[in-house]
């Protein structure tokens, strides 16, 4: 049995119109001789009635606004969108003449942890899944959903249902678990800020991990990783097209328009609001900052240690928490709210002369302070007032001339 999991996002389901053209992709694998699962998100976005953040938006009103909700029963209620989901599409492609079965997360085989919002795989069970698929039915699977050993319902963070889509494409040995979205694959940057931005037709999973790492959501880093560890191919394609989209493999060269590649920045990726907080004073205790931060749960990243100053950033909805944290260390501490990390993502950049230089000359150019930067040998950061977040993005953008015109 040659299987394709096939994942279509909260847009590529939100409509009648999004959703017959998700069927007519399910049909071609079949006809292609494919068992197809397909995993789905929830219907559509933000205040779309069936929408994740739709549902949680009710527990912010009323009565209980304001009032911190249990995790269990949030999860529970955020489960919701994707059962919907599920059965909507497995109604509608019944009535085109298939023979279909619902599996919510649990019902799947996907056991997790049990950290609420948040959850890990821990195992994926496809025994049901399996018997559906060889009996010839078009598995639908509810995404961003698992269950614990206990029984209770979970859900996997955000991009959760690209998680689930690789998980199941790893346990069920899929030829290739197809992402469908709304972009035709993955870009040089996110088409919605460089117009010109230029779709990559295939990439490492080492790229794709890190431009996602660093911020371009159009797919998320854990499920690459997944995909990775079991060596199982994605593609990133637009449910609108019939185009291939972008090819996420092991291989180490790229082949593009009949010629290897060896390119050194893959693409620019970008993370809105964070902000900056500085620790100044004689013998600040660094690892005193980051054991108090991690104690809080509050996760940094862009730190940068010297004997007279600890700078790093955190999630603007973290910051207030971790100045108050801070300050009761006695520290000095100053923030610097709404900043954006713009990051050039590669993976060779290693050792290339000059990078760096381009990025300062670049953002100067443009008129754009740098506020801190930090670099690897995959990846040069730069933050930015997040103002200047969408200019900054165009200035690397061009400079390492990633629209290829
Ligand atoms: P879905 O609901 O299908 O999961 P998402 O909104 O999560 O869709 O992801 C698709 C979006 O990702 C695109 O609309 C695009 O704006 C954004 N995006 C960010 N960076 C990139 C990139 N480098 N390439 C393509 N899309 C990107
Ligand atoms: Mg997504």
């Amino acid at each position: 049995m040659k299987i394709v999991v096939q994942k279509f996002g909260g847009t590529s389901v939100a409509t009648p119109e999004t959703r017959r053209a998700a069927y007519r992709h399910v049909e071609r694998a079949l006809n292609e001789g494919y068992a197809v699962a397909v995993v789905v998100s929830a219907m559509g976005r933000r205040g779309d009635p069936y929408a994740t953040d739709t549902l949680l938006s009710l527990l912010d009103s009323g009565d209980g606004a304001g009032h911190e909700p249990d995790p269990r029963d949030r999860d529970l209620l955020m489960s919701c969108g994707e059962i919907i989901s599920a059965v909507v599409f497995a109604h509608e492609l019944r009535s085109r003449g298939h023979r279909v079965r619902v599996f919510t997360g649990a019902q799947a085989g996907i056991v997790t942890s049990d950290d609420f919002g948040n959850a890990r795989i821990l195992d994926v069970r496809t025994d049901g899944l399996r018997a559906a698929l060889e009996a010839g039915e078009i598995a639908v699977v509810t995404g961003f959903q698992g269950c614990t050993e206990s029984g209770d319902v979970t859900t996997l963070g955000r991009g959760g249902s690209d998680t689930t889509a690789t998980a199941l494409g790893v346990a069920l040995g899929a030829e290739v678990v197809d992402i469908f979205t709304d972009v035709s694959g993955i870009m040089t940057a996110d088409p919605r800020i460089v117009e010109d931005a230029r779709q990559l037709r295939q990439v490492t999973y080492t790229e794709i991990c890190n431009m996602a790492y660093q911020g371009a959501k159009v797919i998320h880093p854990r499920a690459v990783e997944l995909a990775m560890q079991g060596n199982v191919p994605i593609r990133v394609r637009s449910t609108l097209s019939d185009d291939p989209g972008t090819l996420v493999t092991q291989a180490a060269a790229h082949l593009e328009h009949g010629r290897v590649m060896d390119r050194y920045v893959t693409g620019i990726a970008h993370t809105p609001n964070v902000t900056q907080i500085r620790v100044r004073g004689e013998g600040i205790g660094a690892s005193s900052i980051f054991r108090l931060m991690a104690e809080h749960r509050i996760s940094v990243d862009f730190i940068s240690v010297t004997p007279s100053e600890v700078a790093f950033t955190v999630p603007d909805a973290l910051a207030d928490a971790a100045v108050h944290h801070l300050s009761q260390l006695g520290y000095r501490v100053e923030t610097r709210p709404g900043c954006a990390k713009v990051s050039a993502v590669g993976a060779g950049m290693m050792g290339v002369p000059g990078v760096m230089a381009r990025i300062v000359d670049a953002l100067a150019e443009a008129g754009i302070e740098i506020l801190q930067s930090a670099d690897s040998h995959t990846t040069i950061w730069v933050l930015v007032d997040g103002s200047q977040m969408e200019d900054a993005v165009r200035a690397l953008h061009r400079a390492f001339q990633l629209s290829g015109t």
